[in-house]
C-alpha cells in the first residue's frame, strides 16, 4: 500500500458534508503520466453483484466511467490507483428508490450528498418533493447540481411536498384542485430524462376523504406517459384494498411495512388478500422506511407469511436522518436483522431498484460495460440498537458501515479507506 503522505491528509482532513468534493480529480490528474491500462482498481473485496448473481472475492477495474473488467486476480500495476477493500464487501453503486433531497423547498428535504453519495448511494429517486410547479427547481438546483445522480417521481399535486412539516400538517392534496394531470403529463414529457413516475401520497391530512378521486387523477397521469405510479398508503380515509384495486403491474406500494391503520395486515396480522392479489399481477412493495411507515412487528409479520418487499428504500428526510433512518445502509441493516441475506438486501437496493424504474441500462450492475458506479461497506459486527418509525427497538449483530462510494469512475471516499497510486 503506498500513499503520500499529503493525499492521506487531504483524504483524512474532509469532514461528511464536503467529501463530494474529494481530489480524487486531481489525484486523477496527477497520474496522468502513467502508462497503465485501468484508471481505478478496486482490488481484493467480497463483490455482491446481485445482477449477475456472484458473491465472490473479485477484484474490479475501472476505465474513464466505465466498469473495464470483473475477476479474480487483476494486478495493483495494471492500473492507476488502487481501493484496497480487502475485508470489506464491494456491491453496485446502491440505488435508493425514495429519498426527499429538495432541500430548502419542501420542508422535509435534506441535501443529497452528504446521505446518499458518501454513503454508497450514487442514484436516488426524490420521491414526490415537487409537482409541476416546483420540479422546474428541483431540476435547476439539485438534480444539475449535486453530485449524487437524482432522478424523480413527479407529485401529481401541482405544489409537490411544500406545505408539510413538523408544525403544519396540512398535505398537498386536501384542495383536489392542485392535483392536476394536465400540468403533470406537460412536465414529465418535458423531462422524461429525469422523471421515472408519478407520487401520490393518500394519507388523510394530506389526501383528505377524497382520496380515490386523487389517485384516479394520478393514474390518468401515469397512464398518460406510460410510467408506473408510486402510491404511499397508510392512515387513509378510503381502505387499502379499494387503494390496491386501482394499482396495476409496474406500480409501486411504499411504506408497505408500516403500522397502523391501512397497512398490510388484517386485524389478526394476516397478509391482506387483496395485497397478495396486488403482488401477484405485478404491484410492487417498496419499503420506504420514514418518520412514520414502518414497522419491525409489521416486517416480521409480513416476512413470516412470505411476503417480502421488492426494492428496500430509506424515505430518508429531514425529520429521519438523526434517527430512526439515518441512511440506506442502516435501512438495508434492519432487513439483515429480520432475516434477509446479504445478497437479497443488495439486490433490493440495485438490481430490482433499477428495473423496478426503468433506470438507464448500467446502473445497479456491476457487469462489464456498466457505468462504473461503486459502493463499498464494512460489515461491522457487535451488538446495534434498531429503531423502527414507532420506537420499536431489536439489537442487531451486523451493521452495513459505508467506507467508500465511486460513481462514473470516480472515487467519493472516506478517510478510513486508503487509495494508493501506483
Ligand atoms: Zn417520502
Amino acid at each position: 500500500m503506498r500513499q503520500s503522505r499529503r493525499q492521506f491528509l487531504r483524504r483524512t482532513a474532509v469532514t461528511p458534508s464536503l467529501v463530494c468534493t474529494l481530489a480524487s480529480e486531481e489525484l486523477l490528474q496527477a497520474q496522468s503520466s502513467a502508462s497503465t491500462g485501468y484508471d481505478l482498481l478496486v482490488r481484493g473485496g467480497r463483490v455482491v453483484d446481485p445482477d449477475r448473481q456472484l458473491s465472490d472475492y473479485r477484484d474490479v477495474a475501472i476505465s474513464g466511467r466505465r466498469i473495464a473488467r470483473v475477476a479474480p486476480r487483476i494486478e495493483e500495476k495494471e492500473a492507476r490507483q488502487v481501493l484496497d477493500a480487502r475485508g470489506k464487501i464491494v456491491t453496485p453503486g446502491l440505488i435508493d428508490v425514495h429519498v426527499h433531497v429538495y432541500d430548502g423547498v419542501a420542508p422535509l428535504g435534506i441535501p443529497a450528498d452528504p446521505t446518499c453519495i458518501a454513503k454508497g448511494v450514487t442514484t436516488v429517486l426524490d420521491a414526490g418533493s415537487a409537482g409541476a410547479h416546483t420540479f422546474p427547481g428541483l431540476r435547476k438546483y439539485v438534480i444539475n447540481v449535486v453530485d449524487t445522480r437524482v432522478y424523480a417521481l413527479l407529485n401529481i399535486s401541482v405544489i409537490g411536498q411544500s406545505t408539510v412539516s413538523t408544525d403544519h400538517p396540512w398535505g398537498e392534496l386536501l384542495d383536489l384542485r392542485y392535483a392536476n394531470p394536465k400540468l403533470a403529463i406537460r412536465t414529465i414529457e418535458q423531462n422524461r430524462d429525469v422523471i421515472l413516475g408519478v407520487k401520490i401520497r393518500l394519507t388523510r391530512n394530506i389526501a383528505g376523504d377524497h382520496d380515490l378521486k386523487a389517485l384516479a387523477l394520478a393514474r390518468e397521469a401515469a397512464d398518460a406517459v406510460h410510467l408506473p405510479l408510486m402510491v404511499h398508503i397508510g392512515g387513509s380515509h378510503s381502505p387499502l384494498p379499494d387503494i390496491l384495486a386501482m394499482l396495476k403491474s409496474g406500480d409501486v406500494v411504499t411504506h408497505s411495512f408500516r403500522g397502523g391503520d391501512g397497512g398490510i395486515l388484517d386485524s389478526k396480522d394476516r397478509v391482506l388478500p387483496a395485497v397478495r392479489a396486488a403482488v401477484e399481477r405485478g404491484v410492487h412493495l417498496d419499503v420506504g422506511h420514514g418518520a412514520g411507515s414502518f414497522s419491525f412487528r409489521t416486517a416480521e409479520k409480513a416476512l413470516r407469511q412470505g411476503v417480502l418487499p421488492g426494492t428496500i428504500s430509506s424515505d430518508v428526510h429531514q425529520f429521519n436522518v438523526n434517527g430512526p433512518v439515518f441512511d440506506l445502509a442502516t435501512t438495508l441493516s434492519k432487513f439483515l436483522h429480520l432475516g434477509l441475506t446479504l445478497e437479497q438486501v443488495v439486490e433490493r437496493a440495485s438490481t430490482n431498484a433499477a428495473r423496478a424504474f426503468g433506470l438507464p441500462q448500467g446502473l445497479g450492475t456491476l457487469r462489464e460495460g456498466a457505468e462504473a458506479d461503486v459502493a463499498v461497506f464494512e460489515m461491522v459486527e457487535g451488538a446495534f440498537e434498531y429503531a423502527d418509525s414507532l420506537g420499536d427497538r431489536r439489537i442487531g449483530n451486523r451493521k452495513l458501515r459505508p467506507v467508500a462510494t465511486v460513481k462514473a469512475g470516480k472515487i467519493y471516499g472516506s478517510a478510513s479507506i486508503p487509495v494508493a497510486t501506483v
